[in-house]
């Protein structure tokens, strides 16, 4: 016990910056589990009843997991995966086994981290200078893991299997673009990776220089390109590549790396930071979007047949108006001062969702008036990504200041095609002539409606869809700060009329390889393709 505190004390001190804060309170909950006095009488007395300390410590893990996991209360429900993997700290701490990060372990050099899972203390205990990888046989990108990994910028491959006839200090190649790991590649194979790590390297310095450039084509149209985000240790990167606000804050992930909901005060801690990074640039923050593929290790949203189409989103927090009431306050009181808040709500699909809401809007702001905080009515606004909302946006126009497309779960939907089964993975493409006969729909509308319009789904960063985007009349866009450079520098070497020709050529091919092909071939003969 005493050296598995120590340990935890260590990888939480190793842990720096805005990380740290993040997931603060993982560490404190794990330090308050070790210091139960209940666990440590139950290994005792399994003892007493004969066992050995490796099967006593089995035996009380189990129980108190099982304890945990059979709760009602969704709080303690999630600690059943804390006692669990300081069950595996104590063992290994009893038996001596090295562990990465063990408190004396040192390592030099590039450090990939692989495991059926691995934990955020884990990552947390090598230096993230030094962390290039992450390879995981179990879980999926939507794991902690995977979120904190893309916060820090290392490379995870999740969900691959087990890896036969791996040992420690073998050469891996972790390709988080095709989600694929090359275990002991040959020379060539090596070299062939540093060559495009090289080239990734020389062509993210060029595009630096576009930082303050505009995003102007080469007809003088400007387009605006703000970044999609959700954790504090991602917010700086959109500002070092010049994105002009937050387009999509997905608070989710600030919920996903906690262990329990955070309070209204850590809310407001949390998006005090992003206000104060992105000062007097809009920031589009988005209410509580869990539910379908997201799901808190805290909430589990179980026993669903259809989860897409089930509780998530706006549906799952109205139902759960305490829960909205206090991020809703949170995110106002965080911006107390400022008037570049704008509250995104997802998966609307009916005008009682936004009657609801603003209702609640209302309640939230008499409340903090009432306490003295002072401020603007924010800008309330939904994210067009249930088809049902296309044809009903006249309708709901008075009831909102802004609409942001909502790409992939559009395509998801129009297309019935889960954006995670890779059984179906051919078929998702936002390429595809329905959903770009849908995607200008809403923004003729929205045209109509006088509602300002952006894009924030992975649409927004694939090039091809970017012109077509443009032909539609779309100029707001919003995507991952490490695309934002690469659709500066397309902006500026295109021309809305061009864009405006594809987009009529496309409008009449049949299928989404075919559109693919033809503006591909187009933007080759401009040297972009
Ligand atoms: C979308 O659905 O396009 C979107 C931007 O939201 P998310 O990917 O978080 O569902
Ligand atoms: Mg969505």
């Amino acid at each position: 016990l005493v050296r598995v505190r120590a340990e935890v004390a260590t990888e939480q001190q190793a842990m720096s910056g805005e990380l740290a804060t993040n997931v603060a309170g993982i560490f404190d909950a794990y330090q308050m589990l070790l210091s139960d006095p209940a666990l440590i009488e139950k290994v005792e007395s399994e003892i007493r009843a004969g066992h050995w300390l490796p099967s006593a410590l089995k035996l009380t893990i189990h129980y108190f997991s099982e304890l945990f996991r059979a709760m009602d209360d969704p709080y303690l429900k999630a600690r059943h995966e804390d006692i669990q993997h300081l069950g595996n700290k104590l063992f290994n701490a009893w038996s001596r086994n090295e562990v990465v990060g063990g408190g004396d372990t040192l390592i030099e050099g590039p450090v990939i981290l692989v495991g059926a899972q691995v934990s955020i203390s884990q990552i947390a205990s090598v230096p993230v200078e030094q962390l290039a990888g992450i390879v995981c046989f179990e879980g999926s990108s939507l794991s902690h893991t995977a979120v904190v990994a893309n916060a820090i910028g290392v490379p995870a491959v999740m969900g691959i299997g087990a890896a036969k006839g791996l040992v420690n200090g073998d050469l891996l190649i972790v390709d988080g673009n095709e989600g694929q790991v090359i275990l002991k590649p040959s020379d060539a194979i090596a070299d062939e990776f540093r060559e495009l790590v090289n080239k990734e390297r020389q062509l993210s310095e060029k595009l630096d220089e576009l930082r303050d450039q505009p995003a102007r084509t080469t007809d003088g149209q400007t387009v605006r390109l703000l970044t999609n985000t959700g954790l504090l240790s991602d917010i700086t990167p959109g500002l070092k590549n010049g994105a002009e606000g937050i387009g999509l804050y997905r608070t989710e992930l600030t919920f996903m790396v906690r262990d329990s909901f955070p309070s209204e005060a850590e809310q407001v801690q949390v998006y005090k930071r992003v206000f104060s990074a992105y000062a007097d640039k809009p920031i589009y923050m988005r209410t509580l979007d869990i539910g379908g593929d997201k799901q808190l290790a805290y909430f589990p949203i179980e026993n669903e047949e259809n989860p897409a189409l089930g509780w998530r989103g706006i549906r799952f927090t109205l139902d759960n108006i305490q829960l909205l009431m206090t991020q809703v306050r949170a995110m106002i009181r965080a911006a107390e001062g400022a008037d570049n808040l704008h509250i995104m709500l997802p998966m609307v699909s009916s005008i009682r969702e936004l009657d609801t809401f603003n209702k609640l809007l209302g309640d939230a702001c008499q409340q903090l008036r009432q306490e003295g905080h002072i401020f603007k009515r924010p800008k309330i606004g939904m994210m067009v990504e249930v088809p049902a909302a296309i044809s009903q946006l006249p309708f709901w126009k008075d009831k909102i200041d802004f609409v942001s497309i909502g790409s992939n779960d559009l395509s998801q939907y129009l297309l019935a095609t889960d954006r995670n089964n890779t059984h179906v993975a051919s078929l998702f493409d936002h390429l595809h002539p329905a959903v770009l006969y849908e995607v200008k729909r809403i923004v003729d509308t929205a045209k109509q409606c006088n509602l300002p319009l952006s894009l924030c789904g992975e649409m927004g960063s694939d090039p091809v869809a970017v012109v077509l985007l443009l032909g539609m009349g779309v100029r707001t866009l919003s995507m991952s700060a490490a695309k934002l450079p690469r659709i500066k520098s397309l902006i500026r070497s295109v021309s809305i009329m061009m864009a405006e020709e594809l987009l009529d050529q496309a409008l009449t091919i049949n299928n989404g390889i075919d559109i693919r092909r033809v503006v591909n071939e187009k933007l080759a003969t401009l040297h972009l393709g």
